[in-house]
């Protein structure tokens, strides 16, 4: 049987994007021709662990958190007890649980508490969400925008150096500057973050079926999604976070190596950013959704060196793999993967999701079948047990298995189908496209990048203002693609 197409959008914009935004790991993928053998190419990584003997030794140091809110946790421990009891009251939860549109929720929790009906705040705070409910209209899914980062450059001067990848950069990556006002503009502008299964999700007969997302005047959805965030070998010195890790509240942060080799420890990529923002600003998620981490494997996942190949080193093993391996000695496979599990865990209890960037980040559209399944096997084998598996492919180079708008069909589709993965995500410029059958859900996604902020700033208009938002630090003109 044929499938239906509930939702079809702005196929115009579809070839153009392919073209424009073909995204990212410049240094080491370019391998979107099928002849390049193995996952990275060439890479020259400046490594420089001198100053570092292991994590066990990791000195964390006063961190400069990119996000000015982030307080260090010092003593005052009266105040922050008494803090910490207000924010766990029912009332409290229910709070943000209505700020962030779970309105049945936030009412149900209320009228569980013992204490409910003689209790006039609850009970008023329960008709104000009631009154709010009544105001949510339900958001067309075919209208839902979906906005994507590669990790953020923190030290412009370090990014921008004129080195070999400096123009990669420039391209395909944003500035913490530029997220936070990017972030800013899009919350002022009313944007919720919202997931792909609020959008669409499987029924008990296995068919994928559209969800009403409701929200109140002014509110509108937006997917967030964040390329690779392996923290490559390549991009070592280059003046981005190295990794993400569990500060000693069990929030998740980003490690940075600073110019001494010391380690600090705070908000220098998206992830942390987005979390601190939200809770500063709990409206801007809705029930609680982040962003879509797209992960690859062969560098390891989220600054972790992960993969089984830093185990069994085998004789084409890559040079920056090879160098990092001898600045650590102490390197232990299960050790790495612990950790990452660990994030990966905290950021799931958090809202946020991974999905498949393919292991080796690859072309899916010009690779044979074969390829595809082998590099599947590899993402099944040493990233999706630590993540705990996705139905969630988010394609590398903006690339697609198919070359047109059609329905997906074919082998490729066929195969990826089997192996769990229901949501499919491409580049795409236009404001919305997007796909919804009754065996997926097919969306683009939207470059926010130096690329598109410098050639195309009125295609972001509806998110911001590239104008006020692009960093004066950048080179110009920005390398065009
Ligand atoms: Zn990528």
């Amino acid at each position: 049987m044929k499938n239906r197409i509930v939702v079809l959008l702005c196929a115009a914009g579809f070839m153009v994007s392919l073209a424009g935004c073909s995204i990212v790991p410049f240094s080491d993928d370019v391998a979107s021709s099928q002849e390049v053998k193995t996952e990275e190419a060439d890479q020259e990584g400046e490594i420089d662990f001198s100053s570092q003997s292991g994590e066990e030794d990791v000195v964390v140091e006063d961190a400069e958190p990119a996000d000015t809110q982030e307080v260090e946790n010092e003593p005052e421990e009266n105040t922050e007890k008494s803090d910490t009891e207000e924010l766990d009251s029912p009332l409290a939860k229910a709070k943000v649980m209505a700020m962030q549109y779970d309105y049945d929720g936030a009412i149900e929790l209320l009228k569980s508490q013992p204490d409910y009906e003689g209790d006039s705040e609850m009970k008023k705070a329960a008709e104000d969400f009631e009154a709010e409910k009544a105001t949510c209209t339900p958001w067309p899914i075919s209208e839902v925008t979906h906005v994507f980062y590669h990790t953020l450059v923190y030290d412009t001067d370090k990014a921008f150096d004129g080195d070999s990848d400096s123009g990669g950069y420039n391209q395909v990556m944003t500035t913490v500057d530029e997220f936070d006002k990017i972030t800013q503009s899009m919350y002022e502008k009313g944007f919720v973050m919202v997931s792909l299964e609020d959008m669409a999700k499987k029924n008990e007969e296995g068919v994928m079926q559209s969800q009403a997302i409701m929200l109140p005047p002014g509110k509108k959805p937006f997917v967030l999604s964040q390329d690779d965030v392996s923290y490559y070998h390549y991009m070592d010195g280059d003046g981005m976070a190295t990794k993400l890790v569990l500060d000693e509240n069990g929030e998740v942060k980003n490690e940075y190596i600073e110019d001494d080799g010391s380690v600090s420890v705070g908000d220098y990529d998206m992830v942390p950013l987005i979390d601190s923002f939200v809770k500063e600003h709990p409206d801007f998620s809705y029930k609680g959704a982040k962003g879509i981490i797209a992960l690859t494997g062969y560098n390891g996942i989220l600054g972790y060196r992960t993969d089984i190949s830093y185990q069994e080193r085998p004789d084409d093993l890559n040079e920056d793999k090879k160098k990092w391996l001898d600045a650590h000695p102490d390197f232990d496979l299960e050790k790495e993967r612990e950790g990452a599990k660990a994030v990966a865990e905290a950021m799931k209890a958090n809202g946020w999701e991974f999905a498949s960037h393919t292991w080796g980040h690859l072309n899916v559209g010009a690779i044979e079948i074969e390829r595809l399944q082998a590099d599947t096997q590899k993402w099944m084998d040493n990233v999706a047990p630590l993540v705990g598996g996705s139905d969630k492919i988010i394609f590398a180079f903006g690339a697609d298995i198919i070359d047109s708008v059609e329905n997906y069909s074919g082998e490729k589709f066929d195969y990826l189908k089997s192996q769990g993965f229901d949501y499919f995500c491409n580049v795409d410029s236009s404001q919305y496209w997007v796909q919804l059958t009754d065996s997926y859900l097919r969306m683009g996604r939207r470059n926010l990048d130096g690329y598109r902020m410098y050639y195309n700033p009125d295609m972001l208009s509806d998110l911001f203002d590239a104008g006020e938002v692009f960093d004066s630090s950048r080179p110009t003109p920005v390398p065009e693609m």
